[in-house]
């Protein structure tokens, strides 16, 4: 996208200018590839310099306000683990911003490593600490936000660009009931290579380091919530990539009493989401275990199936390691409130997804029903899946090609732990408790391969939380 724009910051930004260019913005229909008249047609409205010019935040028609279900909940989409420059993503933290304002979502967590996006910080485009893009970066952020937002000075005769913090980030892009940004740490262990991300966190975690890869991920959950109950602020950590480097394994993850959350899909190359020849399980299989380690022997409460992006790498940029758009979550709630938002994740009130959207999901107690919101030449399989009572619990550990037992890979345990309930085919389906069942998950499979892809041949997918026999829940669109 080439959008050459002019950003005019003024102090004196009146309601009715801000309604005007609201209005302005809502009905050029601004194409992705808009020229240079509009944004004269723009400025020929009245006194630039008391007008700022909003359409950098154009959604180029892929913005369709979201409507209410018959309660008065709506489903946001949203992305809950990004990054920019602040650290190892590639491009400012405003064009990282945008990239998800344009594509129609509702809240975004910029969620760097061991950092929050705070106060005074500098970067030099062309210099060595700035390798990701360098002055091709620099140029594409001045241009699209224009000469008197972008701060530059000079040091030693080098060019320094400052990094702007969340809360000017924040100013530009969020509004009520359309977007908002969410406080985020990637909490990020380097001994065990174990990554937790603080979604709403108000102050810096440092990491913390464990003997065990079990104590690393239960320290650093308990951390973040230390921390919501001493700022008494609704926050939540989630396990990142279970299978990014060093695989965790269901083992691990399952004693962790402040795990409720972790990534099911993870939209970057480097992460192993469905497993891979030499032990490591695909993500759907760890979740089956945990779940039913947790409810069927340790008396604690389910853990839900997160989708996200973890992007480094925006689309002017030459890698597609880790691009956004992959992976996100649907969040039923009354208000987009940061607040909200992590209530309705702690209660499983979410669905995650690489590419299928959901109409309804729903159970009185006996039947759990799913529709998907179709789109059409697209077929659908919808799988129910879950443990029944009396599974055999027994495991053997994994053995690798040259006949070492594997501590650091997820046991192999008998067929009755995570067995397909039911699997049909069609844009709807309801799935009947017989009451053995410790839970039922819902997994939504589309024939349609994914177009970015983390790994060649993916097909977009759904994966609804699990549900207790009993339980009532209901999520209409
Ligand atoms: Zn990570
Ligand atoms: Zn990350």
């Amino acid at each position: 996208m080439k959008q050459p724009l002019v950003i005019l910051i003024s102090f004196l930004i009146g309601l009715v200018f801000l309604l005007q260019a609201e209005i302005a913005w809502g009905q050029s229909g601004h194409s992705h590839s808009h020229d240079h008249s509009q944004d004269q047609g723009h400025a020929d409205k009245g006194p630039t310099h008391l007008q700022v010019d909003y359409s950098f935040r154009s959604d180029a028609g892929q913005y369709t306000p979201p409507e209410p279900d018959e309660d008065g909940y709506y489903w946001w989409k949203g992305n809950l683990h990004t990054h920019t420059l602040w650290s190892d993503g590639d491009q400012f933290p405003e064009v990282a911003t945008q990239w998800y304002y344009e594509h129609g979502y509702h809240f975004l967590a910029l969620s760097d490593h061991n950092i929050l996006q705070r106060g005074k910080r500098w970067v030099r485009p062309a210099g060595d600490d700035f390798v990701r893009g360098g002055m091709e970066v620099y140029e594409l952020y001045r241009e699209r936000f224009g000469d008197e937002w972008v701060e530059t000075r000079r040091v030693d005769g080098e060019l320094e660009v400052r990094l702007k913090p969340l809360s000017e980030v924040r100013a530009l892009f969020e509004q009520s009931g359309r977007f908002r940004m969410i406080d985020s740490e990637e909490i990020t262990e380097r001994r065990h290579v174990i990554h937790v991300n603080a979604t709403n966190i108000r102050d810096l975690i440092e990491p913390r380091s464990g003997e065990t890869v079990e104590e690393t991920i239960r320290l650093n959950m308990d951390a973040v919530m230390e921390q919501r109950k001493e700022t008494g602020r609704d926050m939540l950590p989630h396990l990142n990539h279970p299978n990014f480097a060093r695989a965790v394994t269901a083992e691990d993850m399952a004693p962790v009493e402040n795990l409720r959350l972790f990534e099911i899909y993870n939209g970057h190359r480097g992460v192993l989401n469905f497993g891979n020849d030499d032990g490591i399980k695909g993500l759907d299989r760890v979740w089956d275990i945990v779940l039913t380690k947790r409810l069927g022997e340790l008396g604690l409460p389910p853990v839900y199936g997160l989708a996200v992006d973890d992007a480094h790498h925006y689309e002017e940029s030459d890698s597609e390691t880790a691009r956004p758009g992959r992976g996100w979550v649907r969040v039923r709630s009354r208000y987009l409130t940061p607040e909200h938002i992590v209530r309705a994740l702690e209660n499983g009130d979410f669905y995650a997804s690489s590419g299928v959207e959901m109409q309804e999901i729903n159970s009185d107690g006996s039947r759990y029903t799913v529709k998907v919101d179709p789109e059409e030449g697209v077929e659908y399989r919808i799988r129910f899946i879950g443990t029944r009572e009396g599974y055999d619990p027994s495991s053997e550990p994994y053995v690798d090609a040259e006949g070492r037992a594997r501590e650091d890979r997820t046991r192999q345990y008998s067929e009755d732990i995570g067995i397909v309930l039911q699997e049909t085919t069609g844009s709807e389906a309801s799935y009947e408790f017989q009451g053995d069942e410790l839970y039922v998950r819902a997994k939504v499979i589309s024939s349609r391969p994914k177009k970015n892809y983390f790994v060649e041949g993916e097909h977009e997918m759904a994966w609804l939380q699990p549900l207790l026999p009993g339980e009532h829940y209901g999520m209409e669109n």
